[in-house]
């Protein structure tokens, strides 16, 4: 498998159905840890750390990356960071974990980091967020929350 920087690079942003399409509609199999009406999260195929989850709103919506939200995306955005912290709980994640969201081909990281803190969002728990934009790529172009943790994470991330 081509590393995560050269799958980033060779991606192209586009509408176009990705593998996480495929994963929804259980037309290639998935290790699913999560699944409601709105979410399904699965392990990452190439785990970056001993728990890597890759959390997913079923209907994208345009969504092929945080750089392309509006503010009709925030309830579900709200409500994917909600069901990180649910899966963090389910998988034990009690000492820590680390959310990020690659955006753009080589361009930023937002990376939401530590605990999750719930605040604001119409009916439901959204999250205060501490971004911090760092180099990475983003390879698959349908949003995506990676939950990362089991070890300990560095700082800065790289
Ligand atoms: P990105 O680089 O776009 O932020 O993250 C995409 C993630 O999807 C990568 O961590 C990659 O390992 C994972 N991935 C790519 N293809 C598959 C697949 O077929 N199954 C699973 N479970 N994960 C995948």
């Amino acid at each position: 498998m081509a590393s995560e920087k050269e799958a980033a690079l060779a991606a192209v942003p586009s509408d176009a159905p990705t593998i996480f399409d495929k994963i929804i509609k259980k037309e290639i199999p998935a290790n699913i840890v999560f699944e409601d009406e709105k979410v399904l999260a699965f392990r990452d195929i190439a785990p970056q750390a001993p728990i890597h989850i890759v959390i997913i709103p079923k209907v994208k919506d345009g969504l092929t990356g945080i750089s392309k939200a509006e503010e009709k995306h925030c309830e579900i955005l709200g409500y994917l960071l909600y069901t990180a912290k649910l899966i963090a709980k389910q998988e034990g994640l009690e000492d820590g974990f680390r959310l990020v969201i690659n955006d753009g081909p080589k361009g930023c990281t937002t990376q939401l980091s530590g605990y999750l803190c719930v605040q604001r969002v119409t009916n439901l728990p959204s999250v205060d967020l501490d971004f911090k934009t760092i180099f990475a790529g983003q390879s698959v172009y349908y949003i995506h929350i990676h939950l990362l943790g089991g070890r300990q994470m560095n700082w800065p991330p790289g």
